[in-house]
């Protein structure tokens, strides 16, 4: 059986084995499963490129050498930047993983280019070359949108630029100028192909991926993330068609459907539309309502007024959020929920789609503090229930807890569904200052009458919440 054999039926067992991986990530239960399947898919893969390089007459010991240092300098890395990533800082890395993918295909598009070109069109003729001249310019294209607009998604995630969207006057005719220059392009550099086009599509769609991405604002960056995701297999793909990998274009087919199918159903969660996100917030005016001052008179209350408080409930509902995870809260949190069981408390939490900073992100926090599942609910399942609840605890949460996506349409957040914890008969709000949350917008509940601040570390506070319930006893619930 020669190489190239014994590599084409390893691609085939690598790809089987990406979209085992993929459907095993789709539930808890099969989730570790799923990562296995595709640990093992991506080692297949490397084997066989290795082996299949080295069986390449053409390949020289010097391309050898780069390719083994390429994986053991990247692989190290990569495991170096997982090992120290902190839960919070997953979106990030992501995004950032993101960009080196459409860099990667940018890199491919024009290596390929001038391959083909010194090479003396290297067995490309008539038709094929059209096309072999149309791929390079759609792969270059798509990967350098998706490498300017993960950067741009890193560093919005990071808060090292605001995330507030940009709005550049005429910002869809630009962004339909761009596309047309685009298409344009692409056609001359078929007909009359040389240098220039090349450059022109690389700047333009380098600006065009950082416009997409900066014009979005924080409360859709979920969406954002995972569409880069779909952009980022794309990329992949169209350099799987310049390398003639088959493996690579159907890796890149698998990335780039799911992360549209799961941008999809998180723009139908947050009731935004699919196709103003991906088009980088097409026909979405500035908002009006950005107001992050003060709305009303906030007030405050301490660790002791919530134990007591707690101790009085029959039924309690937690909403954690970002928050939650940066203080590392969960343990704590659920050390109050196994005291307030033992009380006889009907504790429950309830899940925001985009708690947190990336899907998942709530569930895999309480899971790792072993609260049992069947008290955790998705926000569907709760939000009947807050009018008969006596007590919330909104810890770390702001975005996906505020009133103003109900009540004021022009809010950045209008319209997206939320946790309706105002309708409970008492909220205790837990965070360190009355700072706006990931989306920038001031938060109306803050101010309600039945609302309480309960300012610090969340950590902190739920270990005092906890050591406060002990001196209070348990006394009958309020009406
Ligand atoms: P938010 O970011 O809206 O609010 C988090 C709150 O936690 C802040 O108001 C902050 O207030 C408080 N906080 C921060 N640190 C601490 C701490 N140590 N102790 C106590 N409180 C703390 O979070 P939500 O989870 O409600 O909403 C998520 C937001 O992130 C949404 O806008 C969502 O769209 C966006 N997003 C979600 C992604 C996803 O896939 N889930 C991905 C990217 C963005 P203070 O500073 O005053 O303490």
């Amino acid at each position: 059986m020669s190489a190239a054999s014994i590599a084409t039926a390893a691609y085939l067992v690598a790809a089987l084995l990406f979209i085992l991986s993929l459907a095993g990530l789709s539930k808890h239960e099969t989730a570790r499963q799923g990562w296995t399947y595709g640990v093992v898919g991506m080692v297949v893969a490397l084997a066989a490129t290795i082996v299949l390089t080295v069986h390449d007459s053409s390949v020289r010991g010097t391309t050898l050498l780069v390719l083994g240092g390429a994986v053991v300098i990247g692989g190290a890395i990569g495991l170096w930047r997982a090992r120290i990533v902190q839960m919070t800082g997953m979106p990030e890395l992501i995004a950032l993983l993101h960009s080196f993918v459409g860099l990667a295909a940018v890199l491919v598009g024009w290596a390929s280019y001038i391959e083909v070109e010194r090479n003396g069109l290297g067995g490309f003729t008539g038709s094929l070359l059209h096309i072999h001249h149309a791929e390079v310019l759609i792969g270059i294209f798509i990967g350098a949108v998706t490498f300017t607009g993960s950067i741009v998604a890193n560093l919005k995630l990071s808060a090292r630029i605001k995330s507030a969207p940009l709005v550049l006057p005429g910002k869809n005719i630009l962004n339909l100028v761009a596309l047309l220059a685009f298409a344009a392009l692409t056609v001359l550099f078929v007909v009359h192909p040389g240098l220039w086009p090349i450059i022109a599509v690389t700047a333009i769609a380098l600006l065009f991926g950082w416009h997409l991405v900066a014009s979005i604002g924080g409360g859709d960056m979920p969406v954002v993330v995972s569409m880069l995701n779909s952009y980022s297999g794309w990329a992949a793909a169209a350099s799987g068609f310049l390398l003639n990998n088959d493996l690579l274009i159907v890796t890149g087919a698998l990335v780039g459907s799911s992360g549209a199918y799961l941008s999809y159903i998180m723009c139908a969660a947050m009731n935004r539309s699919f196709f103003s996100v991906i088009a980088g917030g097409f026909g979405i005016e500035a908002p009006k309502g950005t107001d992050d001052g003060e709305q009303g008179v906030h007030r405050e209350t301490s660790a002791e007024e919530t134990a007591e408080l707690l101790a009085g409930a029959a039924r309690v509902v937690i909403t954690p959020g970002y928050g939650m995870a940066v203080a590392q809260a969960q343990y704590p949190v659920a050390e109050l929920t196994r005291l307030l069981r033992e009380r006889g408390v009907d504790v429950r939490f309830g899940i925001h789609p985009v708690a947190g900073r990336l899907p998942g992100h709530m569930n895999v926090l309480l899971a790792e503090a072993k609260l049992p599942y069947d008290i955790v609910l998705e926000m569907d399942e709760i939000n009947d229930d807050f009018a008969d609840t006596d007590v919330v605890l909104v810890i770390g949460a702001n975005d996906t807890v505020n009133p103003a996506a109900y009540e004021d349409p022009d809010s950045p957040i209008a319209g997206m569904p939320v946790l309706r914890v105002w309708e409970a008969a008492n909220v205790v709000v837990f965070k360190r200052s009355m700072a706006s949350g990931y989306a920038g917008v001031q938060n109306p509940l803050f101010f309600r009458e039945n609302a309480a601040m309960l300012f610090g570390d969340a950590k902190t506070m739920v270990d005092e919440i906890v050591g406060a319930l002990a001196a209070v006893r348990p006394v009958p619930a309020f009406a």
